[in-house]
């Protein structure tokens, strides 16, 4: 007898189930990811049990003839795809003509599904992967099918089930990130006998974040179109305390996965915004053309393959890092006073969800500066076009008709703390501390991107007294405070030397940066990245530097400032979340003046 055999197909089939079918919730995903591929208009799901005892989906789609209803259950029959190629390219959420097959083969399934040029449907029974005999049904068009009693026969599995709450707060959490993909498909979900979720067709994206989460003021909009990749989304606004955390969903193509390239970018680009770090919310949708990636990597379509990976990665980057520097509407309290302004029929705002800005700040007449920011990176695109032409700069070029400000020209300063400045397009207050803080902290990571900081020796070491935790906690980040330009020793007992300081530094803020630099030190936890310990160092570092409120400015002073504003990337607020800026536009002083 041969020691190899052939699996039987109810055999094979189960075992593809332990790849496709974890949990309620992921069986769930392919019978509507099968609905939405049906050009469905409505899915209605009902489950009870947390999905465990039933699933039921019911939708509008084309529905199956008697045939293809009894093909569908056989393993590796598709409708979606007949060659390779296809799949370089494909259209559909499902592919591989393994769903069905496998689900049936670990429950019991009822199909019932109707096509529009017949006037019965059909019924198929399967009981652990039996297909029992068709029959004929009065329905209206669509396919319903029902799932019960999940992993009966493999109670290995089955176990493994969480309670009823847990999983139906997982089979809700799939139901939202499929809405959230297909706003123009209506979705309900019924668990038991509560209606737990209704979300009607819609045209938009935004109008179906809307349905799913609500008027969130905490977010702002992420949009960039470059290259052939559109990029939408909604992220976490800095505020003083950092980014909101929460879930992130990433949606490639509307598909929802997961993706290392794509996290590392977002992280990226709140790490060069602020260095209050926690683990942001952030929805973001791509798309691309679908010969840029393969869908075919993981066994629950849960992962992707980008072609041009580095590209997706910088995209992420400067589409989160762009919807970062636009104002949020939330953290700035001034409004002088409320006109009809932004509604006026002669200066529509862009239609948005309310809340959520869109780069123009509807509630407030006063709101953090843009333009200086768009002169930035007009420019930083233009250079970067020129170095890649078909590049991603290309579509930031368009930002350049929209810039009419120039420069902002400094006027004088106020109460010698905040510097007011004009442009063609307004005028702004700015103040000077965060301004210069925002400034010297993103010279010092450029400068750490390429080398450490240089430090400039002491003409007499400065010695300081620490608690012996501070001293202690200090001594562990040696290495990193060396890449800052910093030089400390032991001086005996608690009290450390302080022999060199980075360039930007001046002496007299010597002895209050080291004591803060220690407090630092002594708060971050054993685990923080390296990565993240250094931007906190420099943030401190770049605050003794800079000018303080109440310092008198000279005008080249001034000007100097207002440069370097100019071209840091994040310019409405300081790494420590502050705001940098409050504008005054030209519209709103004009018509305040009923000009
Ligand atoms: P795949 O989605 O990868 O093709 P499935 O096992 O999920 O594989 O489905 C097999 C086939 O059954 C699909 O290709 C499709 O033709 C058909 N099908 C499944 N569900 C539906 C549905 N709700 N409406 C219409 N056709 C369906
Ligand atoms: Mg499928």
């Amino acid at each position: 007898m041969p020691a190899i055999h052939r699996l039987s197909p109810e055999l094979a089939n189960q075992i593809a189930a332990g790849e496709v079918v974890e949990r309620p919730a992921s069986a769930l995903k392919e019978l509507i990811e099968n609905s939405i591929d049906a050009g469905s208009r409505r899915i209605d799901v009902t489950v009870k049990g947390g999905g465990k005892r039933l699933i039921r989906v019911k939708d509008d789609g084309k529905g199956m003839s008697p045939e293809d209803a009894q093909l569908a259950l056989e393993r590796h029959a598709t409708s979606k795809l007949s060659s390779l190629d296809d799949l370089m390219g494909l259209s559909t959420m499902g592919f591989r003509g393994e769903a069905l097959p496998s689900i049936a083969s670990v429950s019991h399934l009822s199909l019932r599904t109707k096509t529009s040029d017949v006037a019965y449907g059909v019924a198929l029974r399967v009981d652990g992967g039996t297909i029992g005999a068709p029959s004929e049904v009065g329905m209206s068009n669509g396919t319903v099918v029902e799932v019960t009693e999940l992993f009966y026969n493999v109670p290995a599995r089955r176990k493994f089930l969480k309670s009823d709450g847990a999983e139906s707060s997982q089979v809700s959490r799939a139901m939202t990130q499929l809405a959230l993909g297909h706003p123009e498909v209506g979705f309900s979900l019924t668990n038991g006998a509560r209606r737990v979720l209704q979300y009607p067709p819609v045209r938009t994206l935004d109008e179906r974040f809307l349905q799913v989460y609500g008027d969130r003021e905490d977010l702002v909009k992420v949009g960039k179109k470059a290259a052939g990749v559109v990029i939408r989304g909604f992220a976490a606004a800095l505020t003083r305390h950092g980014a909101a955390r929460g879930v992130q969903n990433i949606f490639v193509n509307r598909r929802v996965i997961k993706d290392r390239t794509i996290s590392h970018a977002v992280h990226d680009a709140y790490a060069r915004a602020t260095v209050k770090l926690r683990s942001p919310e952030i929805h973001l949708f791509i798309d691309l053309p679908p010969d840029q990636v393969d869908v075919n990597v993981h066994p629950m379509k849960a992962e992707v393959r980008f072609l041009e990976q580095s590209l997706i990665h910088e995209l992420v980057r400067r589409a989160v890092g762009d919807a970062l520097g636009q104002p949020s509407s939330a953290p700035m309290p001034v409004a002088l006073h409320s006109t009809e302004l932004s509604t006026s029929p002669s200066n529509p705002i862009p239609r948005a969800i309310p809340g959520i800005t869109s780069g123009i700040s509807p509630v407030s007449h006063w709101s953090t500066v843009t333009e200086i920011m768009r002169v930035a990176r007009t420019e930083e695109a233009r250079a970067a076009s020129q170095l890649h032409p078909r590049s991603i700069a290309t579509d930031l070029d368009n930002d350049a008709a929209l810039d009419k400000s120039g420069p902002l020209m400094p006027l004088g300063q106020f109460r010698d703390t905040f510097i007011i400045a004009v442009d063609n397009e307004g005028i702004a207050i700015i103040d000077q501390h965060v301004a210069h803080e925002r400034i010297l902290f993103e010279q010092v990571l450029a400068q750490l991107s390429t080398g450490p900081v240089e430090g400039q020796r002491l003409l007499t070491p400065i010695v300081v007294d620490l608690t012996s935790a501070q001293r202690e906690a200090l001594e562990t980040r040696t290495v990193q405070l060396e890449q800052l330009g910093f030089e400390v020793r032991d001086f005996g007992g608690e009290s450390i030397k302080i022999i060199t300081i980075p360039g930007l530094l001046e002496r007299t803020e010597a002895e209050s940066t080291v004591r803060e630099l220690a407090a630092d030190a002594e708060g971050f936890d054993a685990g923080a990245k390296v990565n993240d310990v250094i931007r906190c160092l420099a943030a401190t570092t770049a605050c003794h530097a800079a000018v303080k409120a109440n310092d008198r400015l000279t005008h080249d002073k001034m000007l100097y400032l207002l440069d370097g504003l100019r071209r840091t990337e994040y310019s409405t607020v300081c790494p420590h979340g502050r705001p940098v800026v409050l504008r005054l536009t030209r519209n709103e002083i004009e018509n305040s003046f009923d000009r």
